[in-house]
């Protein structure tokens, strides 16, 4: 669809939502309530800017005041077919029908056609995302699914042979699992096994990492982003550069302090709204940061693009009056080949905000200074602040660190 008419479409479908919503969600109605607003003040994805974001944390709470659903389900809960249990805890109602495309929409991108057989190894249990969603998106599809799910990685290589399975619903991580049995049970991962497309999610793929894997294999991964609540927020399509916003979501990034809409290039929250009438979730908080680019794509699809996920939201600091993300930190580390493990501390010296990029070299080298001074140009590109470098021992930074750490006290 052409970007007006998308437009056009979207903001049809918001007003009906909202207008579905306020009549048969209790939370929904509360929060239009709650800043003076009706359905009708709701036209635009512009309008959405009026209402406050429902983080995860107030769905943990109203969950536990209103349970099971905090008054966000839009049917009657003895129509339900399922109630899932995700980390929080949060329920999610699961429908008779399901029938939203967004998944299917990233499978299809990513590859996967009718009469593909697919082993699903994501976590079957409580959660909708193995069942619910890639379950029935995959069925929606046409393919073949083998519920394996997570675990008893020697029974999935068998499975995969033995079946000629062609296409891996998982975590990039847990089909390098896989890999490294196969390789460890004598198997060629080309030749004995028939994998072609692989759909992962939940998880951050690394570049090299996928083409580790696409090399080994002699298959295409994509990645899809998304969340258990509201499901499919972007996902890639065969030219790898982003992650297409599904054609049926409302995806705004905004300002994490103000909730007002940023441009596209601009960092900020993920911010969705779902038209789905079971949960239909309106300015729900992801939590997570990434910015929109609009530039058209090659393959042809008109939906604007999630650039890539950059971190979560309360890892975003303000250092002398700027917005720093980890995304930022990534882009600096990823710039000087050199770097291994890094870190970002925000201090406050005399009522000043100190910044120091931790790093960690993956081997001694000679001209520190001037890699010192490369850092440091790179931090005010990236950053537009200056920023100190400390060179620490390896094994100083802990893995799976944060890559912003706030030390500033205020008292
Ligand atoms: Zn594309």
């Amino acid at each position: 669809m052409p970007k007006a008419r998308h437009l056009e479409y979207l903001n049809k479908k918001l007003r009906a939502i909202v207008q579905y919503a306020y009549k048969h969600s209790t939370a929904i109605k509360n929060k239009l309530d709650s800043v003076g607003l009706k359905p009708k003040d709701i036209q635009t994805i512009i309008d959405l800017e009026k209402l406050p974001i429902t983080k995860k944390a107030d769905l943990v709470e109203l969950q536990k005041r209103n349970p099971p659903f905090g008054g966000f389900e839009g049917v009657p809960i003895q129509t339900l077919r399922r109630i899932y249990v995700s980390p929080g805890p949060i329920h999610e109602p699961g429908e008779t029908e399901y029938e939203e495309i967004a998944w299917g929409q990233a499978m299809t991108a990513g590859g996967f056609r009718p009469g593909d057989i697919a082993i699903n190894t994501f976590n079957y249990h409580m959660v909708p995302f193995a069942l619910h969603m890639v379950d029935n998106s995959l069925h929606k599809l046409g393919c073949i699914t083998v519920p394996t799910g997570v675990g008893n990685t020697e029974q999935q290589v068998h499975i995969l042979r033995n079946l000629k399975a062609n296409a891996f619903c998982g975590t990039p991580s847990f089909l390098l699992a896989i890999a490294e049995k196969a390789e460890e049970m004598g198997l060629d991962l080309k030749k004995d096994l028939n994998l072609r497309v692989g759909f992962v999610a939940t998880e951050m793929l690394p570049e090299s990492l996928r083409s580790k894997l696409e090399e080994k294999f002699g298959m295409t991964i994509r990645q899809s982003y998304g969340t258990a609540d509201i499901g499919c927020l972007g996902y890639e399509c065969v030219e790898k550069n982003g992650m297409h916003i599904p054609d049926d979501k409302i995806v705004e990034i905004v300002d994490p302090e103000t909730g007002k809409q940023l441009r596209p290039g601009q960092a900020g929250e993920i911010v969705a709204t779902t038209f789905n009438k079971v949960y239909p979730l309106v300015r729900f908080g992801t939590g997570d940061l990434s910015l929109l680019t609009e530039t058209p794509c090659p393959c042809g699809r008109t939906s604007p693009r999630l650039a890539k996920i950059l971190g979560r939201v309360d890892q975003v600091t303000k250092v002398r009056g700027l917005f720093i993300h980890p995304g930022q930190v990534d882009e600096i580390a990823s710039r000087h080949p050199m770097i291994g493990r890094y870190q970002v501390l925000v201090t406050r010296l005399e009522h000043k905000d100190e910044m120091t990029f931790r790093v960690e070299l993956k081997e001694e080298i000679s001209r520190i200074e001037t890699l010192r001074g490369e850092i440091e140009r790179s931090i005010r590109d990236v950053m537009k602040l200056r920023g100190d470098i400390e060179f620490v021992p390896r094994g100083t930074i802990p893995e799976g660190a944060k890559k912003i750490v706030d030390q500033r006290t205020w008292e």
